[in-house]
């Protein structure tokens, strides 16, 4: 089975993202507890911090590596602190301040339109090819601070995404996964899978005498040599007449 290495840390992203992936038959694994590196984080851009942060641990561990960028732009601020998001104020300064600085630096702004951005990469360090995707989210600053404990994580109790009444912090996690930047990007990132390292979707349907085998519809490109195998073994079992493979591709 294909292995794909999750270059994060941080629980939450590796929750997400093992929700919206753990329907493809891939096996996603993490960083080592032990592992120690750190990536600076000092690209031009989103896309060039993910890719760092994929070609170094994809490089480290020989997987094929996921790796994503994030932050928040604001309008009223130029777009900050957009790729300075986590190092806003200082890496290690707890987000109750530099939420605080936000609003004071928003409190007479009329537009408070901002938006989440997140650039996922995919990294194959056998052949060095990248795939990468954009998503993102649509919303404004908050006046005032919405925080539900447990609920969200950094900027999350200011935003409020458009079409809805609440910061993504009172939204909670299952919303927030549902509309989020990141989770728009994963989905993006699913279909390249899919598409690049699965076999585009199609899907196999076997009957054996006229009867359909259950096959799970991404099963093909990933199986196809067990499948050809099992195949090759049919032929000698006398109670098998007929053996019909069907290869679709998904609507
Ligand atoms: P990262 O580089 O993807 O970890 O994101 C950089 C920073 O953006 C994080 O430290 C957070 O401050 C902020 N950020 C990214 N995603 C979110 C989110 O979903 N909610 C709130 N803040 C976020």
């Amino acid at each position: 089975m294909i292995e794909i290495l999750i270059a994060t840390k941080n629980k939450g992203k590796i929750k997400e993202i093992k929700k919206i992936l753990g329907e493809l038959p891939v096996k996603l694994l993490t960083i080592p507890e032990n592992d120690t590196d750190t990536v600076l984080e000092d690209g031009q851009n989103y896309f060039e911090n993910a890719l760092k942060k994929a070609k170094h641990y994809g490089k480290k561990y020989g997987y094929i590596t996921l790796a994503d960028d994030s932050g928040l732009e604001i309008d009223a601020l130029n777009g900050k602190p957009g790729i300075y998001s986590s190092r806003f104020l200082g890496e290690n300064t707890p987000f109750g301040e530099k939420i605080e600085k936000i609003l004071e630096l928003m409190k007479n702004a009329k537009n408070r339109k901002a938006r989440f951005k997140t650039v996922a990469v995919l990294y194959l360090p056998k052949t060095g090819k990248v795939f990468s995707a954009e998503g993102k989210v649509e919303g404004e600053i908050l006046e005032k601070a919405e925080k539900r404990e447990g609920s969200g994580f950094g900027y999350d109790p200011i935003f409020k995404p458009n079409g809805f009444e609440s910061s993504f912090s009172m939204l909670g996690e299952d919303t927030k996964n549902k509309i989020s930047h990141r989770s728009r990007a994963l989905q993006k990132i699913k279909e390249i899978i899919l598409k690049e390292l699965l076999g585009g979707g199609k899907m196999v349907e076997i009957k054996i005498n006229g009867k359909r085998l259950p096959a799970n519809k991404y099963v093909y490109e990933v199986f196809k040599s067990v499948i050809l195998a099992l195949i090759g073994t049919l032929k000698d079992i006398p109670e098998v007449k007929t053996v019909e493979i069907t290869i679709k591709k998904e609507d």
